[in-house]
């Protein structure tokens, strides 16, 4: 039987794929995590099924959707007796450790399970001097740690690396903070960009024309919704909106980028050990984001809607015994496929309950003929945080379709206030920017009523239920 892989499975939270240089940003460069694209594939193509913190994780773990897993919302912590990957690579004898960013709840019914060795931060977490969770009855026991976050949780995977039983395969999973708001900055990365501006994205002065009530309703403007902690001095009160968002997105971008920065340089510290240690030939190591940003893209910042900046997660993973170098795959893969592809590799059973489908085929350049071609999102904390809409939608590779059902649906934490379902249909090719609602345009009523169909099929064959109002 061949050697059973190890899998480190990186994964920070808020970093949006246009914030990578393999991905081609505009505004900085990622050496390290370029290195594992170079040496790897970049997927292009991977989205998550709901943007948010809490239910991206949980997904990821279980491999399920979150109307299955229970973890709809911020406010709908993990049950840790669910069945996630973790728990089944432990019992098929690997070593398993998570270090960092957890957020799927805390105390004795939240706190990680499946794993012999964990640290992680209680909620969001602190970036100077954070307080970490650590291992131990009744949910673990609390204690500061002084330094900066991205840092202590690189070393705490360094040094359990280097205390590891050397005979037992291990799927460790190194979780950061960063760059989730407020975006701090240490000492050594907050000199960076200090001359010049950084590029604007083109949609910055969006003005949510031809688009839903919803995109106009969100509250996460750029300098608009922003707080003097999120930009790290007073902001003026006289500026017209143009102009306050175009200052606001150089600070808020140059924070998050220099926040990036050290992730990049504390992912190379890791990818150094695994060379030094012979580790990197037989080790899958994935970088990715819980779910994708704004960055001043539609002039704002946050997540959760379906568009695309905040649905594309990146994706990019090296394993020299099945991955070419420098490949790209445009194939859809999704949240819910990372645990299937983790049980594959190691050669243990996927459960029927999983939803997604192990990647494996794609990362060793082999697009089963029946990959999917679509795929389902639901975004279900009506007007919670920034006052976004609740939505559920579509997405091929030609064309999005969201249904705005504006409705709490009794949700926890989300505000009982419906409103009149709205509709918005992008064609991705013609409009990849998403400034152009077609869906009322009598051009397209045909792709509006196969794809209505579709989603409705998906939704059907994941097991969620649509809103009593969508009747088409
Ligand atoms: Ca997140």
């Amino acid at each position: 039987m061949a050697e059973r892989p190890n899998i480190l499975f990186i994964m920070s939270d808020d970093h949006a794929a246009h914030a990578m240089s393999c991905y081609g940003s505009r505004v900085n460069h990622t050496p390290n995590l370029d290195r594992i694209a170079d040496e790897g594939v970049r997927f292009d193509n991977c989205f998550c099924t709901n943007s948010i913190c809490t239910p991206s994780r949980a997904t990821i773990l279980s491999g399920t959707y979150n109307h299955i897993n229970g973890a709809t919302t911020l406010d709908t912590p993990m049950d840790n007796r669910l069945l996630t990957f973790p728990k089944l690579l432990q019992g098929a004898g690997y070593r398993t450790a998570v270090f960092g960013k957890w957020h799927l709840g805390e105390g004795a019914a939240h706190c990680p399970t499946g794993f012999d060795d964990w640290a992680v931060l209680p909620g969001q977490g602190f970036y100077h001097n954070p307080q970490f969770i650590f291992n131990g009855p009744d949910g673990g026991t609390m204690r500061t740690v002084k330094g900066y976050v991205t840092d202590i949780i690189t070393d705490m995977c360094l040094d359990w690396l280097e205390a590891r039983d050397h005979e037992q395969p291990f799927c460790l999973l190194y979780h950061h903070k960063a760059p989730h708001r407020p975006w701090y900055s240490d000492e050594a990365h907050a000199g960076m960009f200090l001359d010049g501006d950084l590029p604007e994205p083109a949609t910055l002065q969006d003005d949510y024309r031809n688009r839903s009530r919803a995109a106009a309703a969100a509250e996460m403007r750029v300098g608009v919704h922003m707080s003097p902690t999120d930009l790290k001095c007073e902001i003026p009160v006289d500026l017209p909106e143009d102009e306050l968002r175009a200052w606001a997105y150089q600070r808020y971008m140059k924070d998050y980028l220099r926040v990036v920065a050290s992730i990049d340089d504390n992912v190379g510290r890791v990818l150094d050990y695994l060379d030094a240690e012979g580790l990197a030939e037989n080790t899958l190591v994935i970088y990715t984001s819980d779910q994708g940003f704004f960055l001043g893209d539609h002039g704002w910042y946050d997540k959760r809607f379906m568009y695309e900046e905040s649905l594309r997660m990146p994706f990019i993973a090296r394993y020299p015994r099945e991955i070419q170098p420098g490949t790209v795959n445009r194939d859809m893969a999704l949240n819910v496929d990372f645990a299937p592809l983790f049980l594959d590799l190691a050669g243990v059973p996927i459960p029927d309950t999983f939803q997604g489908r192990s990647l494996r085929p794609l990362l060793q350049g082999h697009t089963p003929p029946d990959w999917r071609e679509a795929m389902y999102y639901r975004y279900w904390m009506h007007r919670a945080h920034h006052n976004v809409y609740a939505h559920y939608g579509i997405r091929t590779h030609g064309y999005k379709l969201i249904c705005y059902y504006n409705d709490a649906l009794g949700q926890p934490g989300a505000i009982d206030t419906p409103y009149e379902m709205e509709w918005e249909l992008f064609d991705l090719r013609e409009d990849p920017a998403e400034m152009r609602n077609v869906y009322a345009d009598p051009a397209y009523a045909g792709v509006v009523r196969e794809l209505t169909d579709e989603m409705h099929r998906l939704q059907a064959e994941v097991g969620d239920a649509r809103h009593p109002a969508d009747v088409m």
